[in-house]
């Protein structure tokens, strides 16, 4: 079995440059027909410019199918412009790959409102404002695959990025969600935790930086856009040539018993809280609850 999309339509937000450009360009090598979606502003998220036309033309270039789209994504008449794109040019939509992304990176302290929200819009808002619509079409064909595009920054913390790690880690939750709704209807919900070499890395990277070829993460992009990937709410983590996974888990804790504890209880038992012996990784809020059930009703 390998991994292919002919006959598959995927949208890829952000793909002008950078990590989006490969996930495109990767998408149409192993056959998809893909919506380029690009605004082609700067790492800020000001201008525009002519980023998703030069994807579509490198992907027509190499022999592969593309259409371009300009949209912002940050709007919710955007997204649904781009899903509109998609299927007046190809009549249906398969994947998304929400990658589109831009920094505004600030201390709490000098944030402000505009640096907020427009982190938030384009990352998080962004992601709404693309499967709202897509996710009807989707649905309807009992078929579909969803890529989001989180960070470490927000995953495991990151100095100066606030807004940024808050808006990459709504993400989490929304995928968490999404794979429980979707998962009766063929729609599959994943995450990719990536670094790359980008302008968004430009000297962070350090004497290695060649290594992390955007490349890298299109591979992993793909594979989770393509029927082939069976897998559902995982976050795969992927830079360098390398590739694992992210996950949240619980530890199995301390029962106070019937009484509510005191917190004194709880300074007494910290330890025993949070022990990482024998974790497990819930598939929903509502794993977690049974297994305090388990243990309530023993
Ligand atoms: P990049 O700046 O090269 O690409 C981001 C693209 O998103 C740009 O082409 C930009 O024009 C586009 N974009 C921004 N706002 C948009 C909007 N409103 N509508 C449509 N397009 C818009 O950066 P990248 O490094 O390729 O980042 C891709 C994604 O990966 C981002 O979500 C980023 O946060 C995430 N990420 C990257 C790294 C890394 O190491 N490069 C690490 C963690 C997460």
């Amino acid at each position: 079995m390998s991994v292919r999309l002919d006959g598959r339509v995927a949208i890829v937000t952000g793909a002008g440059n950078g990590i989006g450009r490969a996930h495109a360009m990767s998408l149409a090598e192993h056959g998809a027909q893909v919506v380029v979606n690009d605004l082609g502003g700067a790492l800020d998220g000001t201008g525009s410019g002519g980023a998703a036309e030069r994807v579509v033309e490198e992907i027509r270039a190499a022999g592969g199918t593309a259409e371009a789209s300009t949209d912002s994504i940050a709007t919710p008449d955007g997204g649904a412009a781009l899903v509109r794109r998609a299927m007046d040019a190809f009549g249906r939509v398969d994947a998304v790959i929400h990658n589109a992304g831009i920094l505004r990176d600030r201390t709490i302290a000098k944030l402000s409102d505009d640096d907020v929200q427009s982190v938030i819009d384009v990352h998080l808002t962004g992601a709404f404002n693309v499967l709202r619509p897509a996710w009807p079409l989707m649905a309807g064909q009992g078929y579909g695959r969803i890529v989001l595009t989180s960070s470490s920054s927000g995953l495991l913390g990151n100095f100066g990025q606030a807004n940024y790690g808050a808006a990459k880690t709504g993400l989490i939750g929304l995928m968490h969600v999404l794979s429980l709704e979707g998962a009766r209807r063929g729609i599959l919900v994943n995450t990719i935790a990536p670094t790359a070499a980008t302008r968004m890395t430009d000297g962070l990277l350090g004497e290695l930086a060649d290594r992390f070829d955007p490349r890298h993460v299109a591979a992993v992009g793909t594979f989770l856009a393509s029927e082939q990937c069976e897998i559902n709410r995982h976050i795969l983590t992927v830079g360098g040539g390398r590739v694992g996974r992210i996950f949240l888990g619980v530890t199995p804790g301390w029962y106070s018993g019937r009484e509510p504890a005191k917190p004194d209880d709880i300074l007494a038992n910290l330890d025993d809280i949070c022990r990482l012996d024998d974790f497990i990784v819930p598939t929903s809020g509502a794993d977690e609850i049974e297994l305090i059930q388990k243990v309530l009703s023993q």
